[in-house]
């Protein structure tokens, strides 16, 4: 088996202002073979700029270099394993980003008419369409950017509903498991947020939701599966005892990695949910964008949608503006095209077949390095998990290590570390998802490195308190860094 760790080179770099020397020049344009026209003669004076100050001289290859080393610096999905729970860090399929990146996509222009537009709003349609069957909805926006630009737009909706009825609620019920972006949205759409435990269950019950329910509920918000990697397997009956008091379900789809193709979140009784097509349907994501976080909804909740809608009269496709319930537009022109390129490509590929297989194998996965690591780790909820599974530092504490330390070595055996401290129900939390894309060759080295720490933390734990060992920058300190970040490095003598 090929060893864990990591080993080589990593070059120093300064900044690119800092290697500038003063007339140097990446590129030199052939000369003219036409005369030179005097560019004030041709250009409006206010357009005009007088040099271009402020810009790095550098040669080609030295540019080149810069951007290089800077990337070897980075982590990514193509340089190795990242099992970042919640966020679905899968490989994607590199077919996804040539068909993304055809002209006759990447040329358009968001104001060109319609009908030199045709092929890009099939596409919207009946990506629109794939979402519908996938979560078993009625409509579909493509607007919202992000998960939480999504949550924020169903949210906008099941508040104009109630207006609309003359009766406004103001609550929304959101369980102690939920993403933290579930009640900065359900905030930022007016609500209160009303919080329900999962009581160390790892799911809700309804008899919580129940406690909680009431005529200014206006939904409840929860997550499917949940963010300990569990199914909520009381959907229905909370599904239905919101119903009853004439609220909503929203369910947050950001995990529809794990059940796509398996069930649909509508036959659970979902009113509302958002997609996260940055996680699961092909885009890359980390670095905060950009996203795509498509809306799904009941019929109840159609005439809501943002504008404009896109629609079928005859063969051509139009877009419709003239909807007077709409919550409105979300964002510019029609939301981040490319991401939904990659979706549709994606789905097309995979068909209905291969997206089953896709989760069936994201849940097998989990359930494998879950089973092989637990024990050594405590596993906080020992049950089947679906497509992630969260381990806790309960056995390495006696020997005064923490998830953080495990975290931190983990990169020096060539990792990117799990997501930690979430879910927050479970204290020192270590939230592991492999995805499907990974081999089983790749877990097992996970695996073995997972235990070899462990190892450490019994027989060496200083090793752990030190690292990671290998990086350029050790350990920093994270509140001060976003606090106070320094964005001019200052380690080059000039
Ligand atoms: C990632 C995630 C979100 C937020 O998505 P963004 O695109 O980052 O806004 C919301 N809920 C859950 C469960 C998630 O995993």
């Amino acid at each position: 088996m090929e060893t864990n760790g990591t080993k080589g080179l990593l070059l120093e770099e300064p900044l690119i202002f800092e290697k500038s020397s003063e007339g140097r020049v990446g590129v030199e344009p052939a000369s003219f073979d036409v005369p030179a026209a005097d560019a004030a003669s041709l250009i409006p004076k206010g357009l005009l700029r007088d040099g271009l100050g402020g810009f790095p001289d550098l040669s080609e290859i030295d540019t080149v270099r810069h951007y290089t080393r800077l990337s070897q610096w980075n982590f990514g999905v193509d340089s190795g394993f990242y099992p970042l729970g919640s966020c679905t860090m899968k490989y994607n399929p590199k077919v996804n980003e040539d068909i993304a990146g055809m002209p006759g996509f990447t040329k358009l222009h968001p104001y060109q008419s319609t009908d030199l537009a045709q092929g890009a709003l099939e596409l919207m349609y009946e990506l629109e369409g794939y979402l519908s069957e996938i979560s078993g909805m009625d409509a579909v926006t493509l607007q919202p950017s992000a998960g939480a630009h999504g949550e924020l737009c169903g949210l906008l909706m099941i508040a104009e509903y109630f207006k609309a009825k003359g009766k406004p609620r103001t609550r929304v019920i959101i369980p102690d498991t939920a993403h933290g972006t579930n009640p900065a949205s359900s905030h930022l759409a007016g609500f209160k947020v009303i919080p329900v435990k999962s009581e160390g269950k790892g799911v809700l019950t309804v008899e919580a939701v129940k406690a909680a329910l009431d005529r200014e509920t206006a939904a409840i918000m929860l997550t499917n599966p949940n963010t300990l990697g569990l199914f909520e397997r009381h959907i229905k009956e909370i599904a239905d005892a919101v119903h009853a008091k004439g609220g909503f379900l929203y369910c947050d789809g950001a995990n529809m990695n794990a059940i796509m193709g398996i069930m649909k979140l509508g036959d659970l009784g979902v009113d509302v949910v958002q997609f996260n097509l940055h996680k699961t349907f092909s885009t890359p994501h980390g670095g905060g964008g950009p996203g795509s976080g498509p809306v799904g909804v009941r019929k109840v909740l159609e005439p809501f949608l943002p504008v404009p809608r896109i629609k079928k009269a005859g063969r051509k496709f139009k877009l419709v503006y003239d909807r007077p319930r709409s919550i409105g537009r979300l964002k510019a022109f029609y939301g981040n095209f490319g991401i939904m390129v990659r979706a549709y490509s994606y789905i097309r590929r995979m068909g209905g077949e291969g997206l089953k297989r896709a989760s069936e194998t994201a849940i097998l996965n989990a359930n494998y390095l879950k089973e092989r690591l637990k024990g050594t780790y405590q596993i906080a909820f020992d049950q089947p998990c679906m497509h992630e599974c969260v381990f806790s530092d309960k056995i390495q504490q006696a020997h005064g290590v923490s998830t953080m330390d495990v975290a931190k070595r983990l990169i020096d055996y060539g990792y990117h570390p799990p997501t930690v401290y979430f879910p927050l129900v479970v204290p020192g939390a270590i939230m592991i998802e492999p995805t499907e894309t990974e081999t089983l060759e790749t877990m097992d080295r996970f695996i073995e490195a997972m235990k070899a720490i462990a190892e450490e933390a019994r027989t060496n734990p200083e090793l752990l308190k030190n690292a990671p060992a290998k990086t350029k920058v050790q350990r920093v300190d994270e509140t001060r860094a976003a606090r106070e970040p320094v964005l001019r490095w200052k380690g080059v003598k000039k």
